[in-house]
């Protein structure tokens, strides 16, 4: 018998028949490590994976289990997760064994966990699950995370050249907010009871497409599983890997006059260093369901050298800052779910924003290990792009762009958030500490 070691077994990636359906509480684990099968004329093939994780996962919020997670998802095995991918397929059928397992029902398509999308031809798939309401009611809170990444580096890749064809595994960007949902999809399975505080249903989507143009989540808003009126509040986790010096990002915080004050009274025993942002038009997928009429709020913890690149691995990130996120949120999720008055929507003009989908890009590699400096200090410039041409260099520091003053990395994407492309302005940096006005020209993503 000749022994043939054949890749996980998986079955057409292009279908939705391969779903996985809620099995009884002792739960079916569909994965092992290696399955052993006779096909035809005594031919044995070992179908050798890495072991998908499961059975030791806690129903709590832990670090390990976010390690755990993050560690299967962003293994090269998943091939970085573009979308309609076999690896993605893969992935979106880890997420669907989790929800399983967190006894969360299936909410996508056909009574499965799978909403499939049209992509070139082919189909993504958002990962979509959910916990009814327990106080007699119809509304929800939306927890979502995409899962998708960018495969070899086919779009966006900032790997140098010698490094283009690479796995870009995608663990801070984006299986650490995948974590996030999981383990809140798990605490949440774990706390259902019959003597349970009444609540609002949730529902837990994981999307795909949103590295291709947010088209998961946006497929979602047009054809939720529940009428979106009844979805009282988004809640996002896109990057949430790298807790630096303790400051957490939240965006969209201006979709409602309700979050501000959430946030604060939350924080208070979570103690984070809070970052708000106004701006519901980010690119990311709250941008799909804010101008639907859903309040949003888009966690992040801040760009790094990594990202967007094959180096974005699971042993970078924060364990202990993704578990606190995520026990942060659900204490925000709990009072969007509990309160007895639903959140108020604020609808903000788009007029900062340039386009829907991506803001404009220049270029720039912020050097995050600069501190206390004011203004964004530049680790490097992408070849070619805005900010070579306009002459920054390694070492300067940006501290205005077309009149904003800069003081940080997060000021400058807010500044970004207002560029258009193509359109050139001034832009300041600090050079061996004198002040140069450069032109910069940004370009479109
Ligand atoms: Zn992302």
């Amino acid at each position: 018998m000749q022994p043939v070691l054949q890749s996980c077994a998986d079955q057409p990636i292009d279908s939705l028949e391969n779903t996985v359906r809620p099995t009884a509480a002792s739960g079916i684990r569909r994965w092992s490590g290696v399955r052993i099968a006779f096909a035809g004329a005594g031919v044995l093939i070992l179908t050798g994976c890495a072991a998908p994780p499961g059975p030791d996962l806690s129903p709590r919020i832990t670090a390990d289990d976010a390690r755990t997670h993050v560690a299967y998802l962003a293994s090269d095995e998943m091939e970085g997760r573009m979308t309609a991918s076999r690896g993605s397929h893969r992935a979106g059928r880890y997420i669907a064994q989790r929800l399983t397992d967190a006894g969360v029902a299936p909410a996508g398509d056909a009574d499965t966990y799978f909403q499939a999308f049209p992509y070139q031809g082919r189909h993504g798939r958002n990962v979509i699950g959910m916990l009814p309401p327990t106080n007699g009611g119809d509304e929800y809170v939306l927890i979502g995370a995409h899962y998708d990444h960018i495969g070899f580096g086919e779009i966006e890749s900032r790997a140098s050249e010698d490094e283009r064809d690479s796995i870009h595994n995608g663990a801070d960007d984006n299986a650490s907010g995948v974590a996030v949902v999981l383990e809140l999809a798990a605490a949440y399975g774990a706390e259902r009871s019959p003597d349970q505080a009444p609540r609002r249903g949730l529902i837990f989507a994981l999307w795909s497409g949103e590295e291709v143009g947010v088209l998961g989540s946006t497929h979602f808003a047009a054809n939720p599983c529940v009428p979106i009126e009844q979805i009282v509040a988004y809640l996002n986790f896109d990057m949430v890997g790298h807790l630096k010096d303790n400051t957490l990002v939240v965006q969209g915080v201006g979709s409602s006059p309700g979050w501000g004050r959430w946030l604060e009274r939350r924080n208070i025993p979570a103690g984070f260093n809070l970052r708000t942002q106004e701006d519901p038009y980010q690119p990311t997928d709250i941008i799909a369901l804010y101008p639907k009429g859903v309040p949003v709020l888009g966690f992040y913890t801040g760009l790094n050298d990594l990202y967007n690149t094959p180096h974005d691995d699971p042993d970078t990130l924060n364990y202990e800052g993704i578990e606190r996120i995520a026990s942060f949120a659900k204490s925000i999720i709990d009072s969007a779910a509990g309160d007895v008055a639903r959140l108020a929507y604020f609808e903000m003009p788009m007029e900062k924003a340039t386009s829907p989908d991506r803001p404009v890009s220049t270029g720039t590699i912020p050097d995050y290990a600069s501190g206390d400096v004011p203004g964004m200090r530049i680790s490097g410039v992408r070849k070619g792009g805005p900010a070579e041409q306009a002459g920054i260099q390694e070492g300067d520091i940006i501290v205005e762009f077309d009149g904003h003053k800069i003081g940080d990395a997060t000021d400058y994407q807010e500044a970004l958030a207002g560029a258009k492309p193509d359109v050139t302005v001034d832009i300041a940096v600090l050079r061996d500490g004198e002040r140069l006005v450069l032109k910069i020209t940004p370009v479109g993503r």
